[in-house]
């Protein structure tokens, strides 16, 4: 039927175009041809759309669930997420496709979870994954792949990333281009994310030239971004300015609004740092004025803190400490994001094992159903007992979702901490510290670091094994833990790296903290498990000045400081100093 109304369809375009020909629409190539405009000529796409929506009566079932998928691509590159998931819902009730509808669930995560709805992408990744290791087709296993390095990406989980997009590049090599190209981007991103920055630099540079030699342009984009901000990061400012304003020329060949917005605020902190103010506020002010929409506050707080500096730098006072408070309310949000993508991914690292309970719930699903159509027969000639039946599953069914509850806020607590010590891990750890700093500075209160990191502690681990090593991080966290307030913060930095967050500390009281912290871990009994252990660590300390506006530069003066104290000899504590002298004998 649908083929010759496509064939009936040709004929009647040729027929008006004033060519005879008898040709048939190719939807197939229609479709094909949207997809790869999608990403390289944004506005050829919007035209094909328009074509397709006003033949779709000539596609097939599955043709329309194709299109439908592709048009919410171009909503959700607008940022117009609710739309893309409407669409992606309708192309899931027409599709019968195993590889289309794998690709479904990952797109409706996607808009899910920008839309803050993380029990839904939830669901959706299950869903996802509970086909994806049946699949034999490379190429949907590879895409799979990288739609879950992408999530995570949102979820902020980058250890995830990478190893969803290493395992993309391995699946794509030899086999497509555009995989590659994506794996790239998103391995580039993580090093990024994970501050490793001369990583993320070399990564992003080779992606770019992979990329542009295989004609995906906006992932060049992406890719001078990407630049851009590690440049930043490293200071280069004259190199981040270059790349940023390269990607922010193709982006408006895109209008990919979000990329925008986030190249503008990247733009502010570059002049900023380049001294431009007049610049800098120009920036600030285009990210400034967007809608309160939580998917530009992460844009929105660091032009925010531009703002403050830029006027604080001319004297004006008041504005700058407005602008520092709206920083702290965007701060604060952020938080609370960042919280609940923890939660979600818990929840998603739950459902990706094997036996999760998500693929039980919908075992649970399939088995009520199957109870239920037992009860509609048996319904026929006993009443009563079918009715058992149901209340039986109904209770067994509440019984299973308060498990789910308790679980899930068991998860939440536990994302936000460190597993093997219990105190709090760095992403939630550094976020806590940034709102306390803020709201001491607010106070104009002083703030101090404590940064340490234990010696020779791969020594430890190559001559002691590894448990060793995991025993004596706990040791530490009890021998510190002590020795802090409450209002302290305690969080493990990443390995054997930690570091302490007081407020209202002054430089004086910090250096004597730190002193004692040193002496108690040098004095944890390593009898009788580890006799020949000798457990000790180097401490840097700095105070807040008069011009920090954040932690950052806190953050790197703490960590020139603990580096000196490993110059030194190790097991000292070292104040930071202009020149770096250490301030105490080691
Ligand atoms: P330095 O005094 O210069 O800090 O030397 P180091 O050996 O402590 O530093 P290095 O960075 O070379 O080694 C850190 C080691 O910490 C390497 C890594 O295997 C180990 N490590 C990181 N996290 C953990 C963990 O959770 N448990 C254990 N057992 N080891 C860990
Ligand atoms: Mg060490
Ligand atoms: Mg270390």
């Amino acid at each position: 039927m649908h083929y010759f109304k496509t064939v009936i369809y040709g004929l009647l375009l040729t027929w008006v175009s004033g060519q005879v020909m008898a040709v048939e629409t190719d939807f197939e190539s229609i479709l094909d041809e949207l997809k790869v405009s999608l990403i390289a000529e944004p506005s050829k796409s919007s035209e094909l759309i328009q074509y397709l929506k006003d033949n779709v009566r000539y596609l097939t079932q599955e043709q329309q669930a194709r299109f439908l998928t592709l048009e919410s691509n171009k909503e959700l590159y607008n940022g117009m997420y609710d739309k893309a998931y409407h669409l992606l819902v309708s192309a899931e009730k027409l599709s019968h496709s195993a590889s289309l509808l794998n690709s479904i669930h990952l797109y409706q995560a996607t808009s899910l979870i920008a839309l803050r709805n993380y029990q839904g992408a939830l669901e959706a990744m299950s869903k996802n994954l509970s086909r994806i290791e049946e699949i034999d087709d490379v190429t949907i296993k590879m895409t799979s792949y990288l739609r879950l390095a992408n999530l995570y990406l949102d979820l902020e989980v980058f250890e995830e990333v990478k190893r969803y997009a290493s395992l993309a590049l391995e699946l794509s090599r030899g086999i497509s281009t555009k995989e590659q190209c994506y794996a790239k981007l998103l391995l580039s991103a993580s090093a990024l994310k994970l501050a490793h920055y001369q990583e993320s630099e070399q990564s992003f540079s080779k992606t770019k030239s992979y990329c542009s030699e295989h004609n995906i342009p906006l992932i060049v984009a992406m890719s001078d971004k990407g630049l851009g901000d590690s440049a930043l990061k490293l200071g280069k400012f004259d190199t981040a300015k270059n790349h940023l304003l390269s990607a922010l020329n193709q982006y408006q060949k895109f209008q990919f609004q979000l990329e925008l917005n986030d190249v503008n605020s990247l733009l502010a902190e570059t002049y900023l740092s380049l001294s431009d103010l007049d610049n800098a506020i120009n920036y600030a002010q285009m990210v400034i004025s967007l809608p309160n929409d939580i998917s530009h506050f992460e844009a929105k707080k660091r032009a925010t803190k531009v703002m403050a500096v830029v006027l604080e730098k001319r004297g004006d006072f008041e504005q700058a400490y407005n602008y520092l408070g709206d920083y702290l309310k965007l701060s604060d949000s952020l938080i609370d994001e960042t919280k609940a993508k923890a939660y979600a991914y818990q929840m998603a690292k739950f459902e990706n094992a094997e036996k999760t309970r998500e693929i039980k719930m919908l075992n649970q699903d399939r088995a009520l159903y199957t109870a239920q159509q037992k009860v509609v027969e048996l319904e026929r000639y006993n009443e009563s007992l079918a009715l058992m039946i149901l209340l039986g599953c109904s209770v067994g069914f509440v019984i299973f979702g308060m498990t789910m509850f308790i679980q899930q806020r068991k998860y939440k607590r536990i994302s936000q901490l460190d597993q093997l010590t219990g105190i709090l891990n760095r992403g939630t750890g550094q976020d806590f510290a940034e709102n306390l700093f803020i709201d001491v500075l607010a106070h104009r209160g002083v703030f101090s670091v404590i940064m340490f990191d234990l010696d020779y502690f791969k020594t430890i681990n190559d001559t002691l094994g590894h448990s060793a090593g995991d025993w004596a991080l706990k040791r530490v966290v009890e021998a510190v833990n002590p020795l802090l307030k409450s209002r302290d913060l305690f969080v493990r930095m990443g390995g054997e790296e930690f570091a302490i967050f007081l407020p209202y500390i002054s430089a004086e009281e910090a250096l004597h903290l730190a002193e004692k912290c040193r002496v108690a871990i040098d004095n944890i009994s390593t009898r009788p498990h580890y006799s020949e252990l000798s457990i000790t660590a180097s401490f840097g300390v700095c105070t807040s000045l008069d011009n920090d506006l954040s932690l950052d530069p806190m953050m790197k003066r703490v960590d020139a400081a603990m580096y000196q104290a490993k110059r030194s000899g190790r097991n000292c504590v070292v104040e930071y100093q202009g020149d770096m002298v250490t301030s105490e004998a080691c």
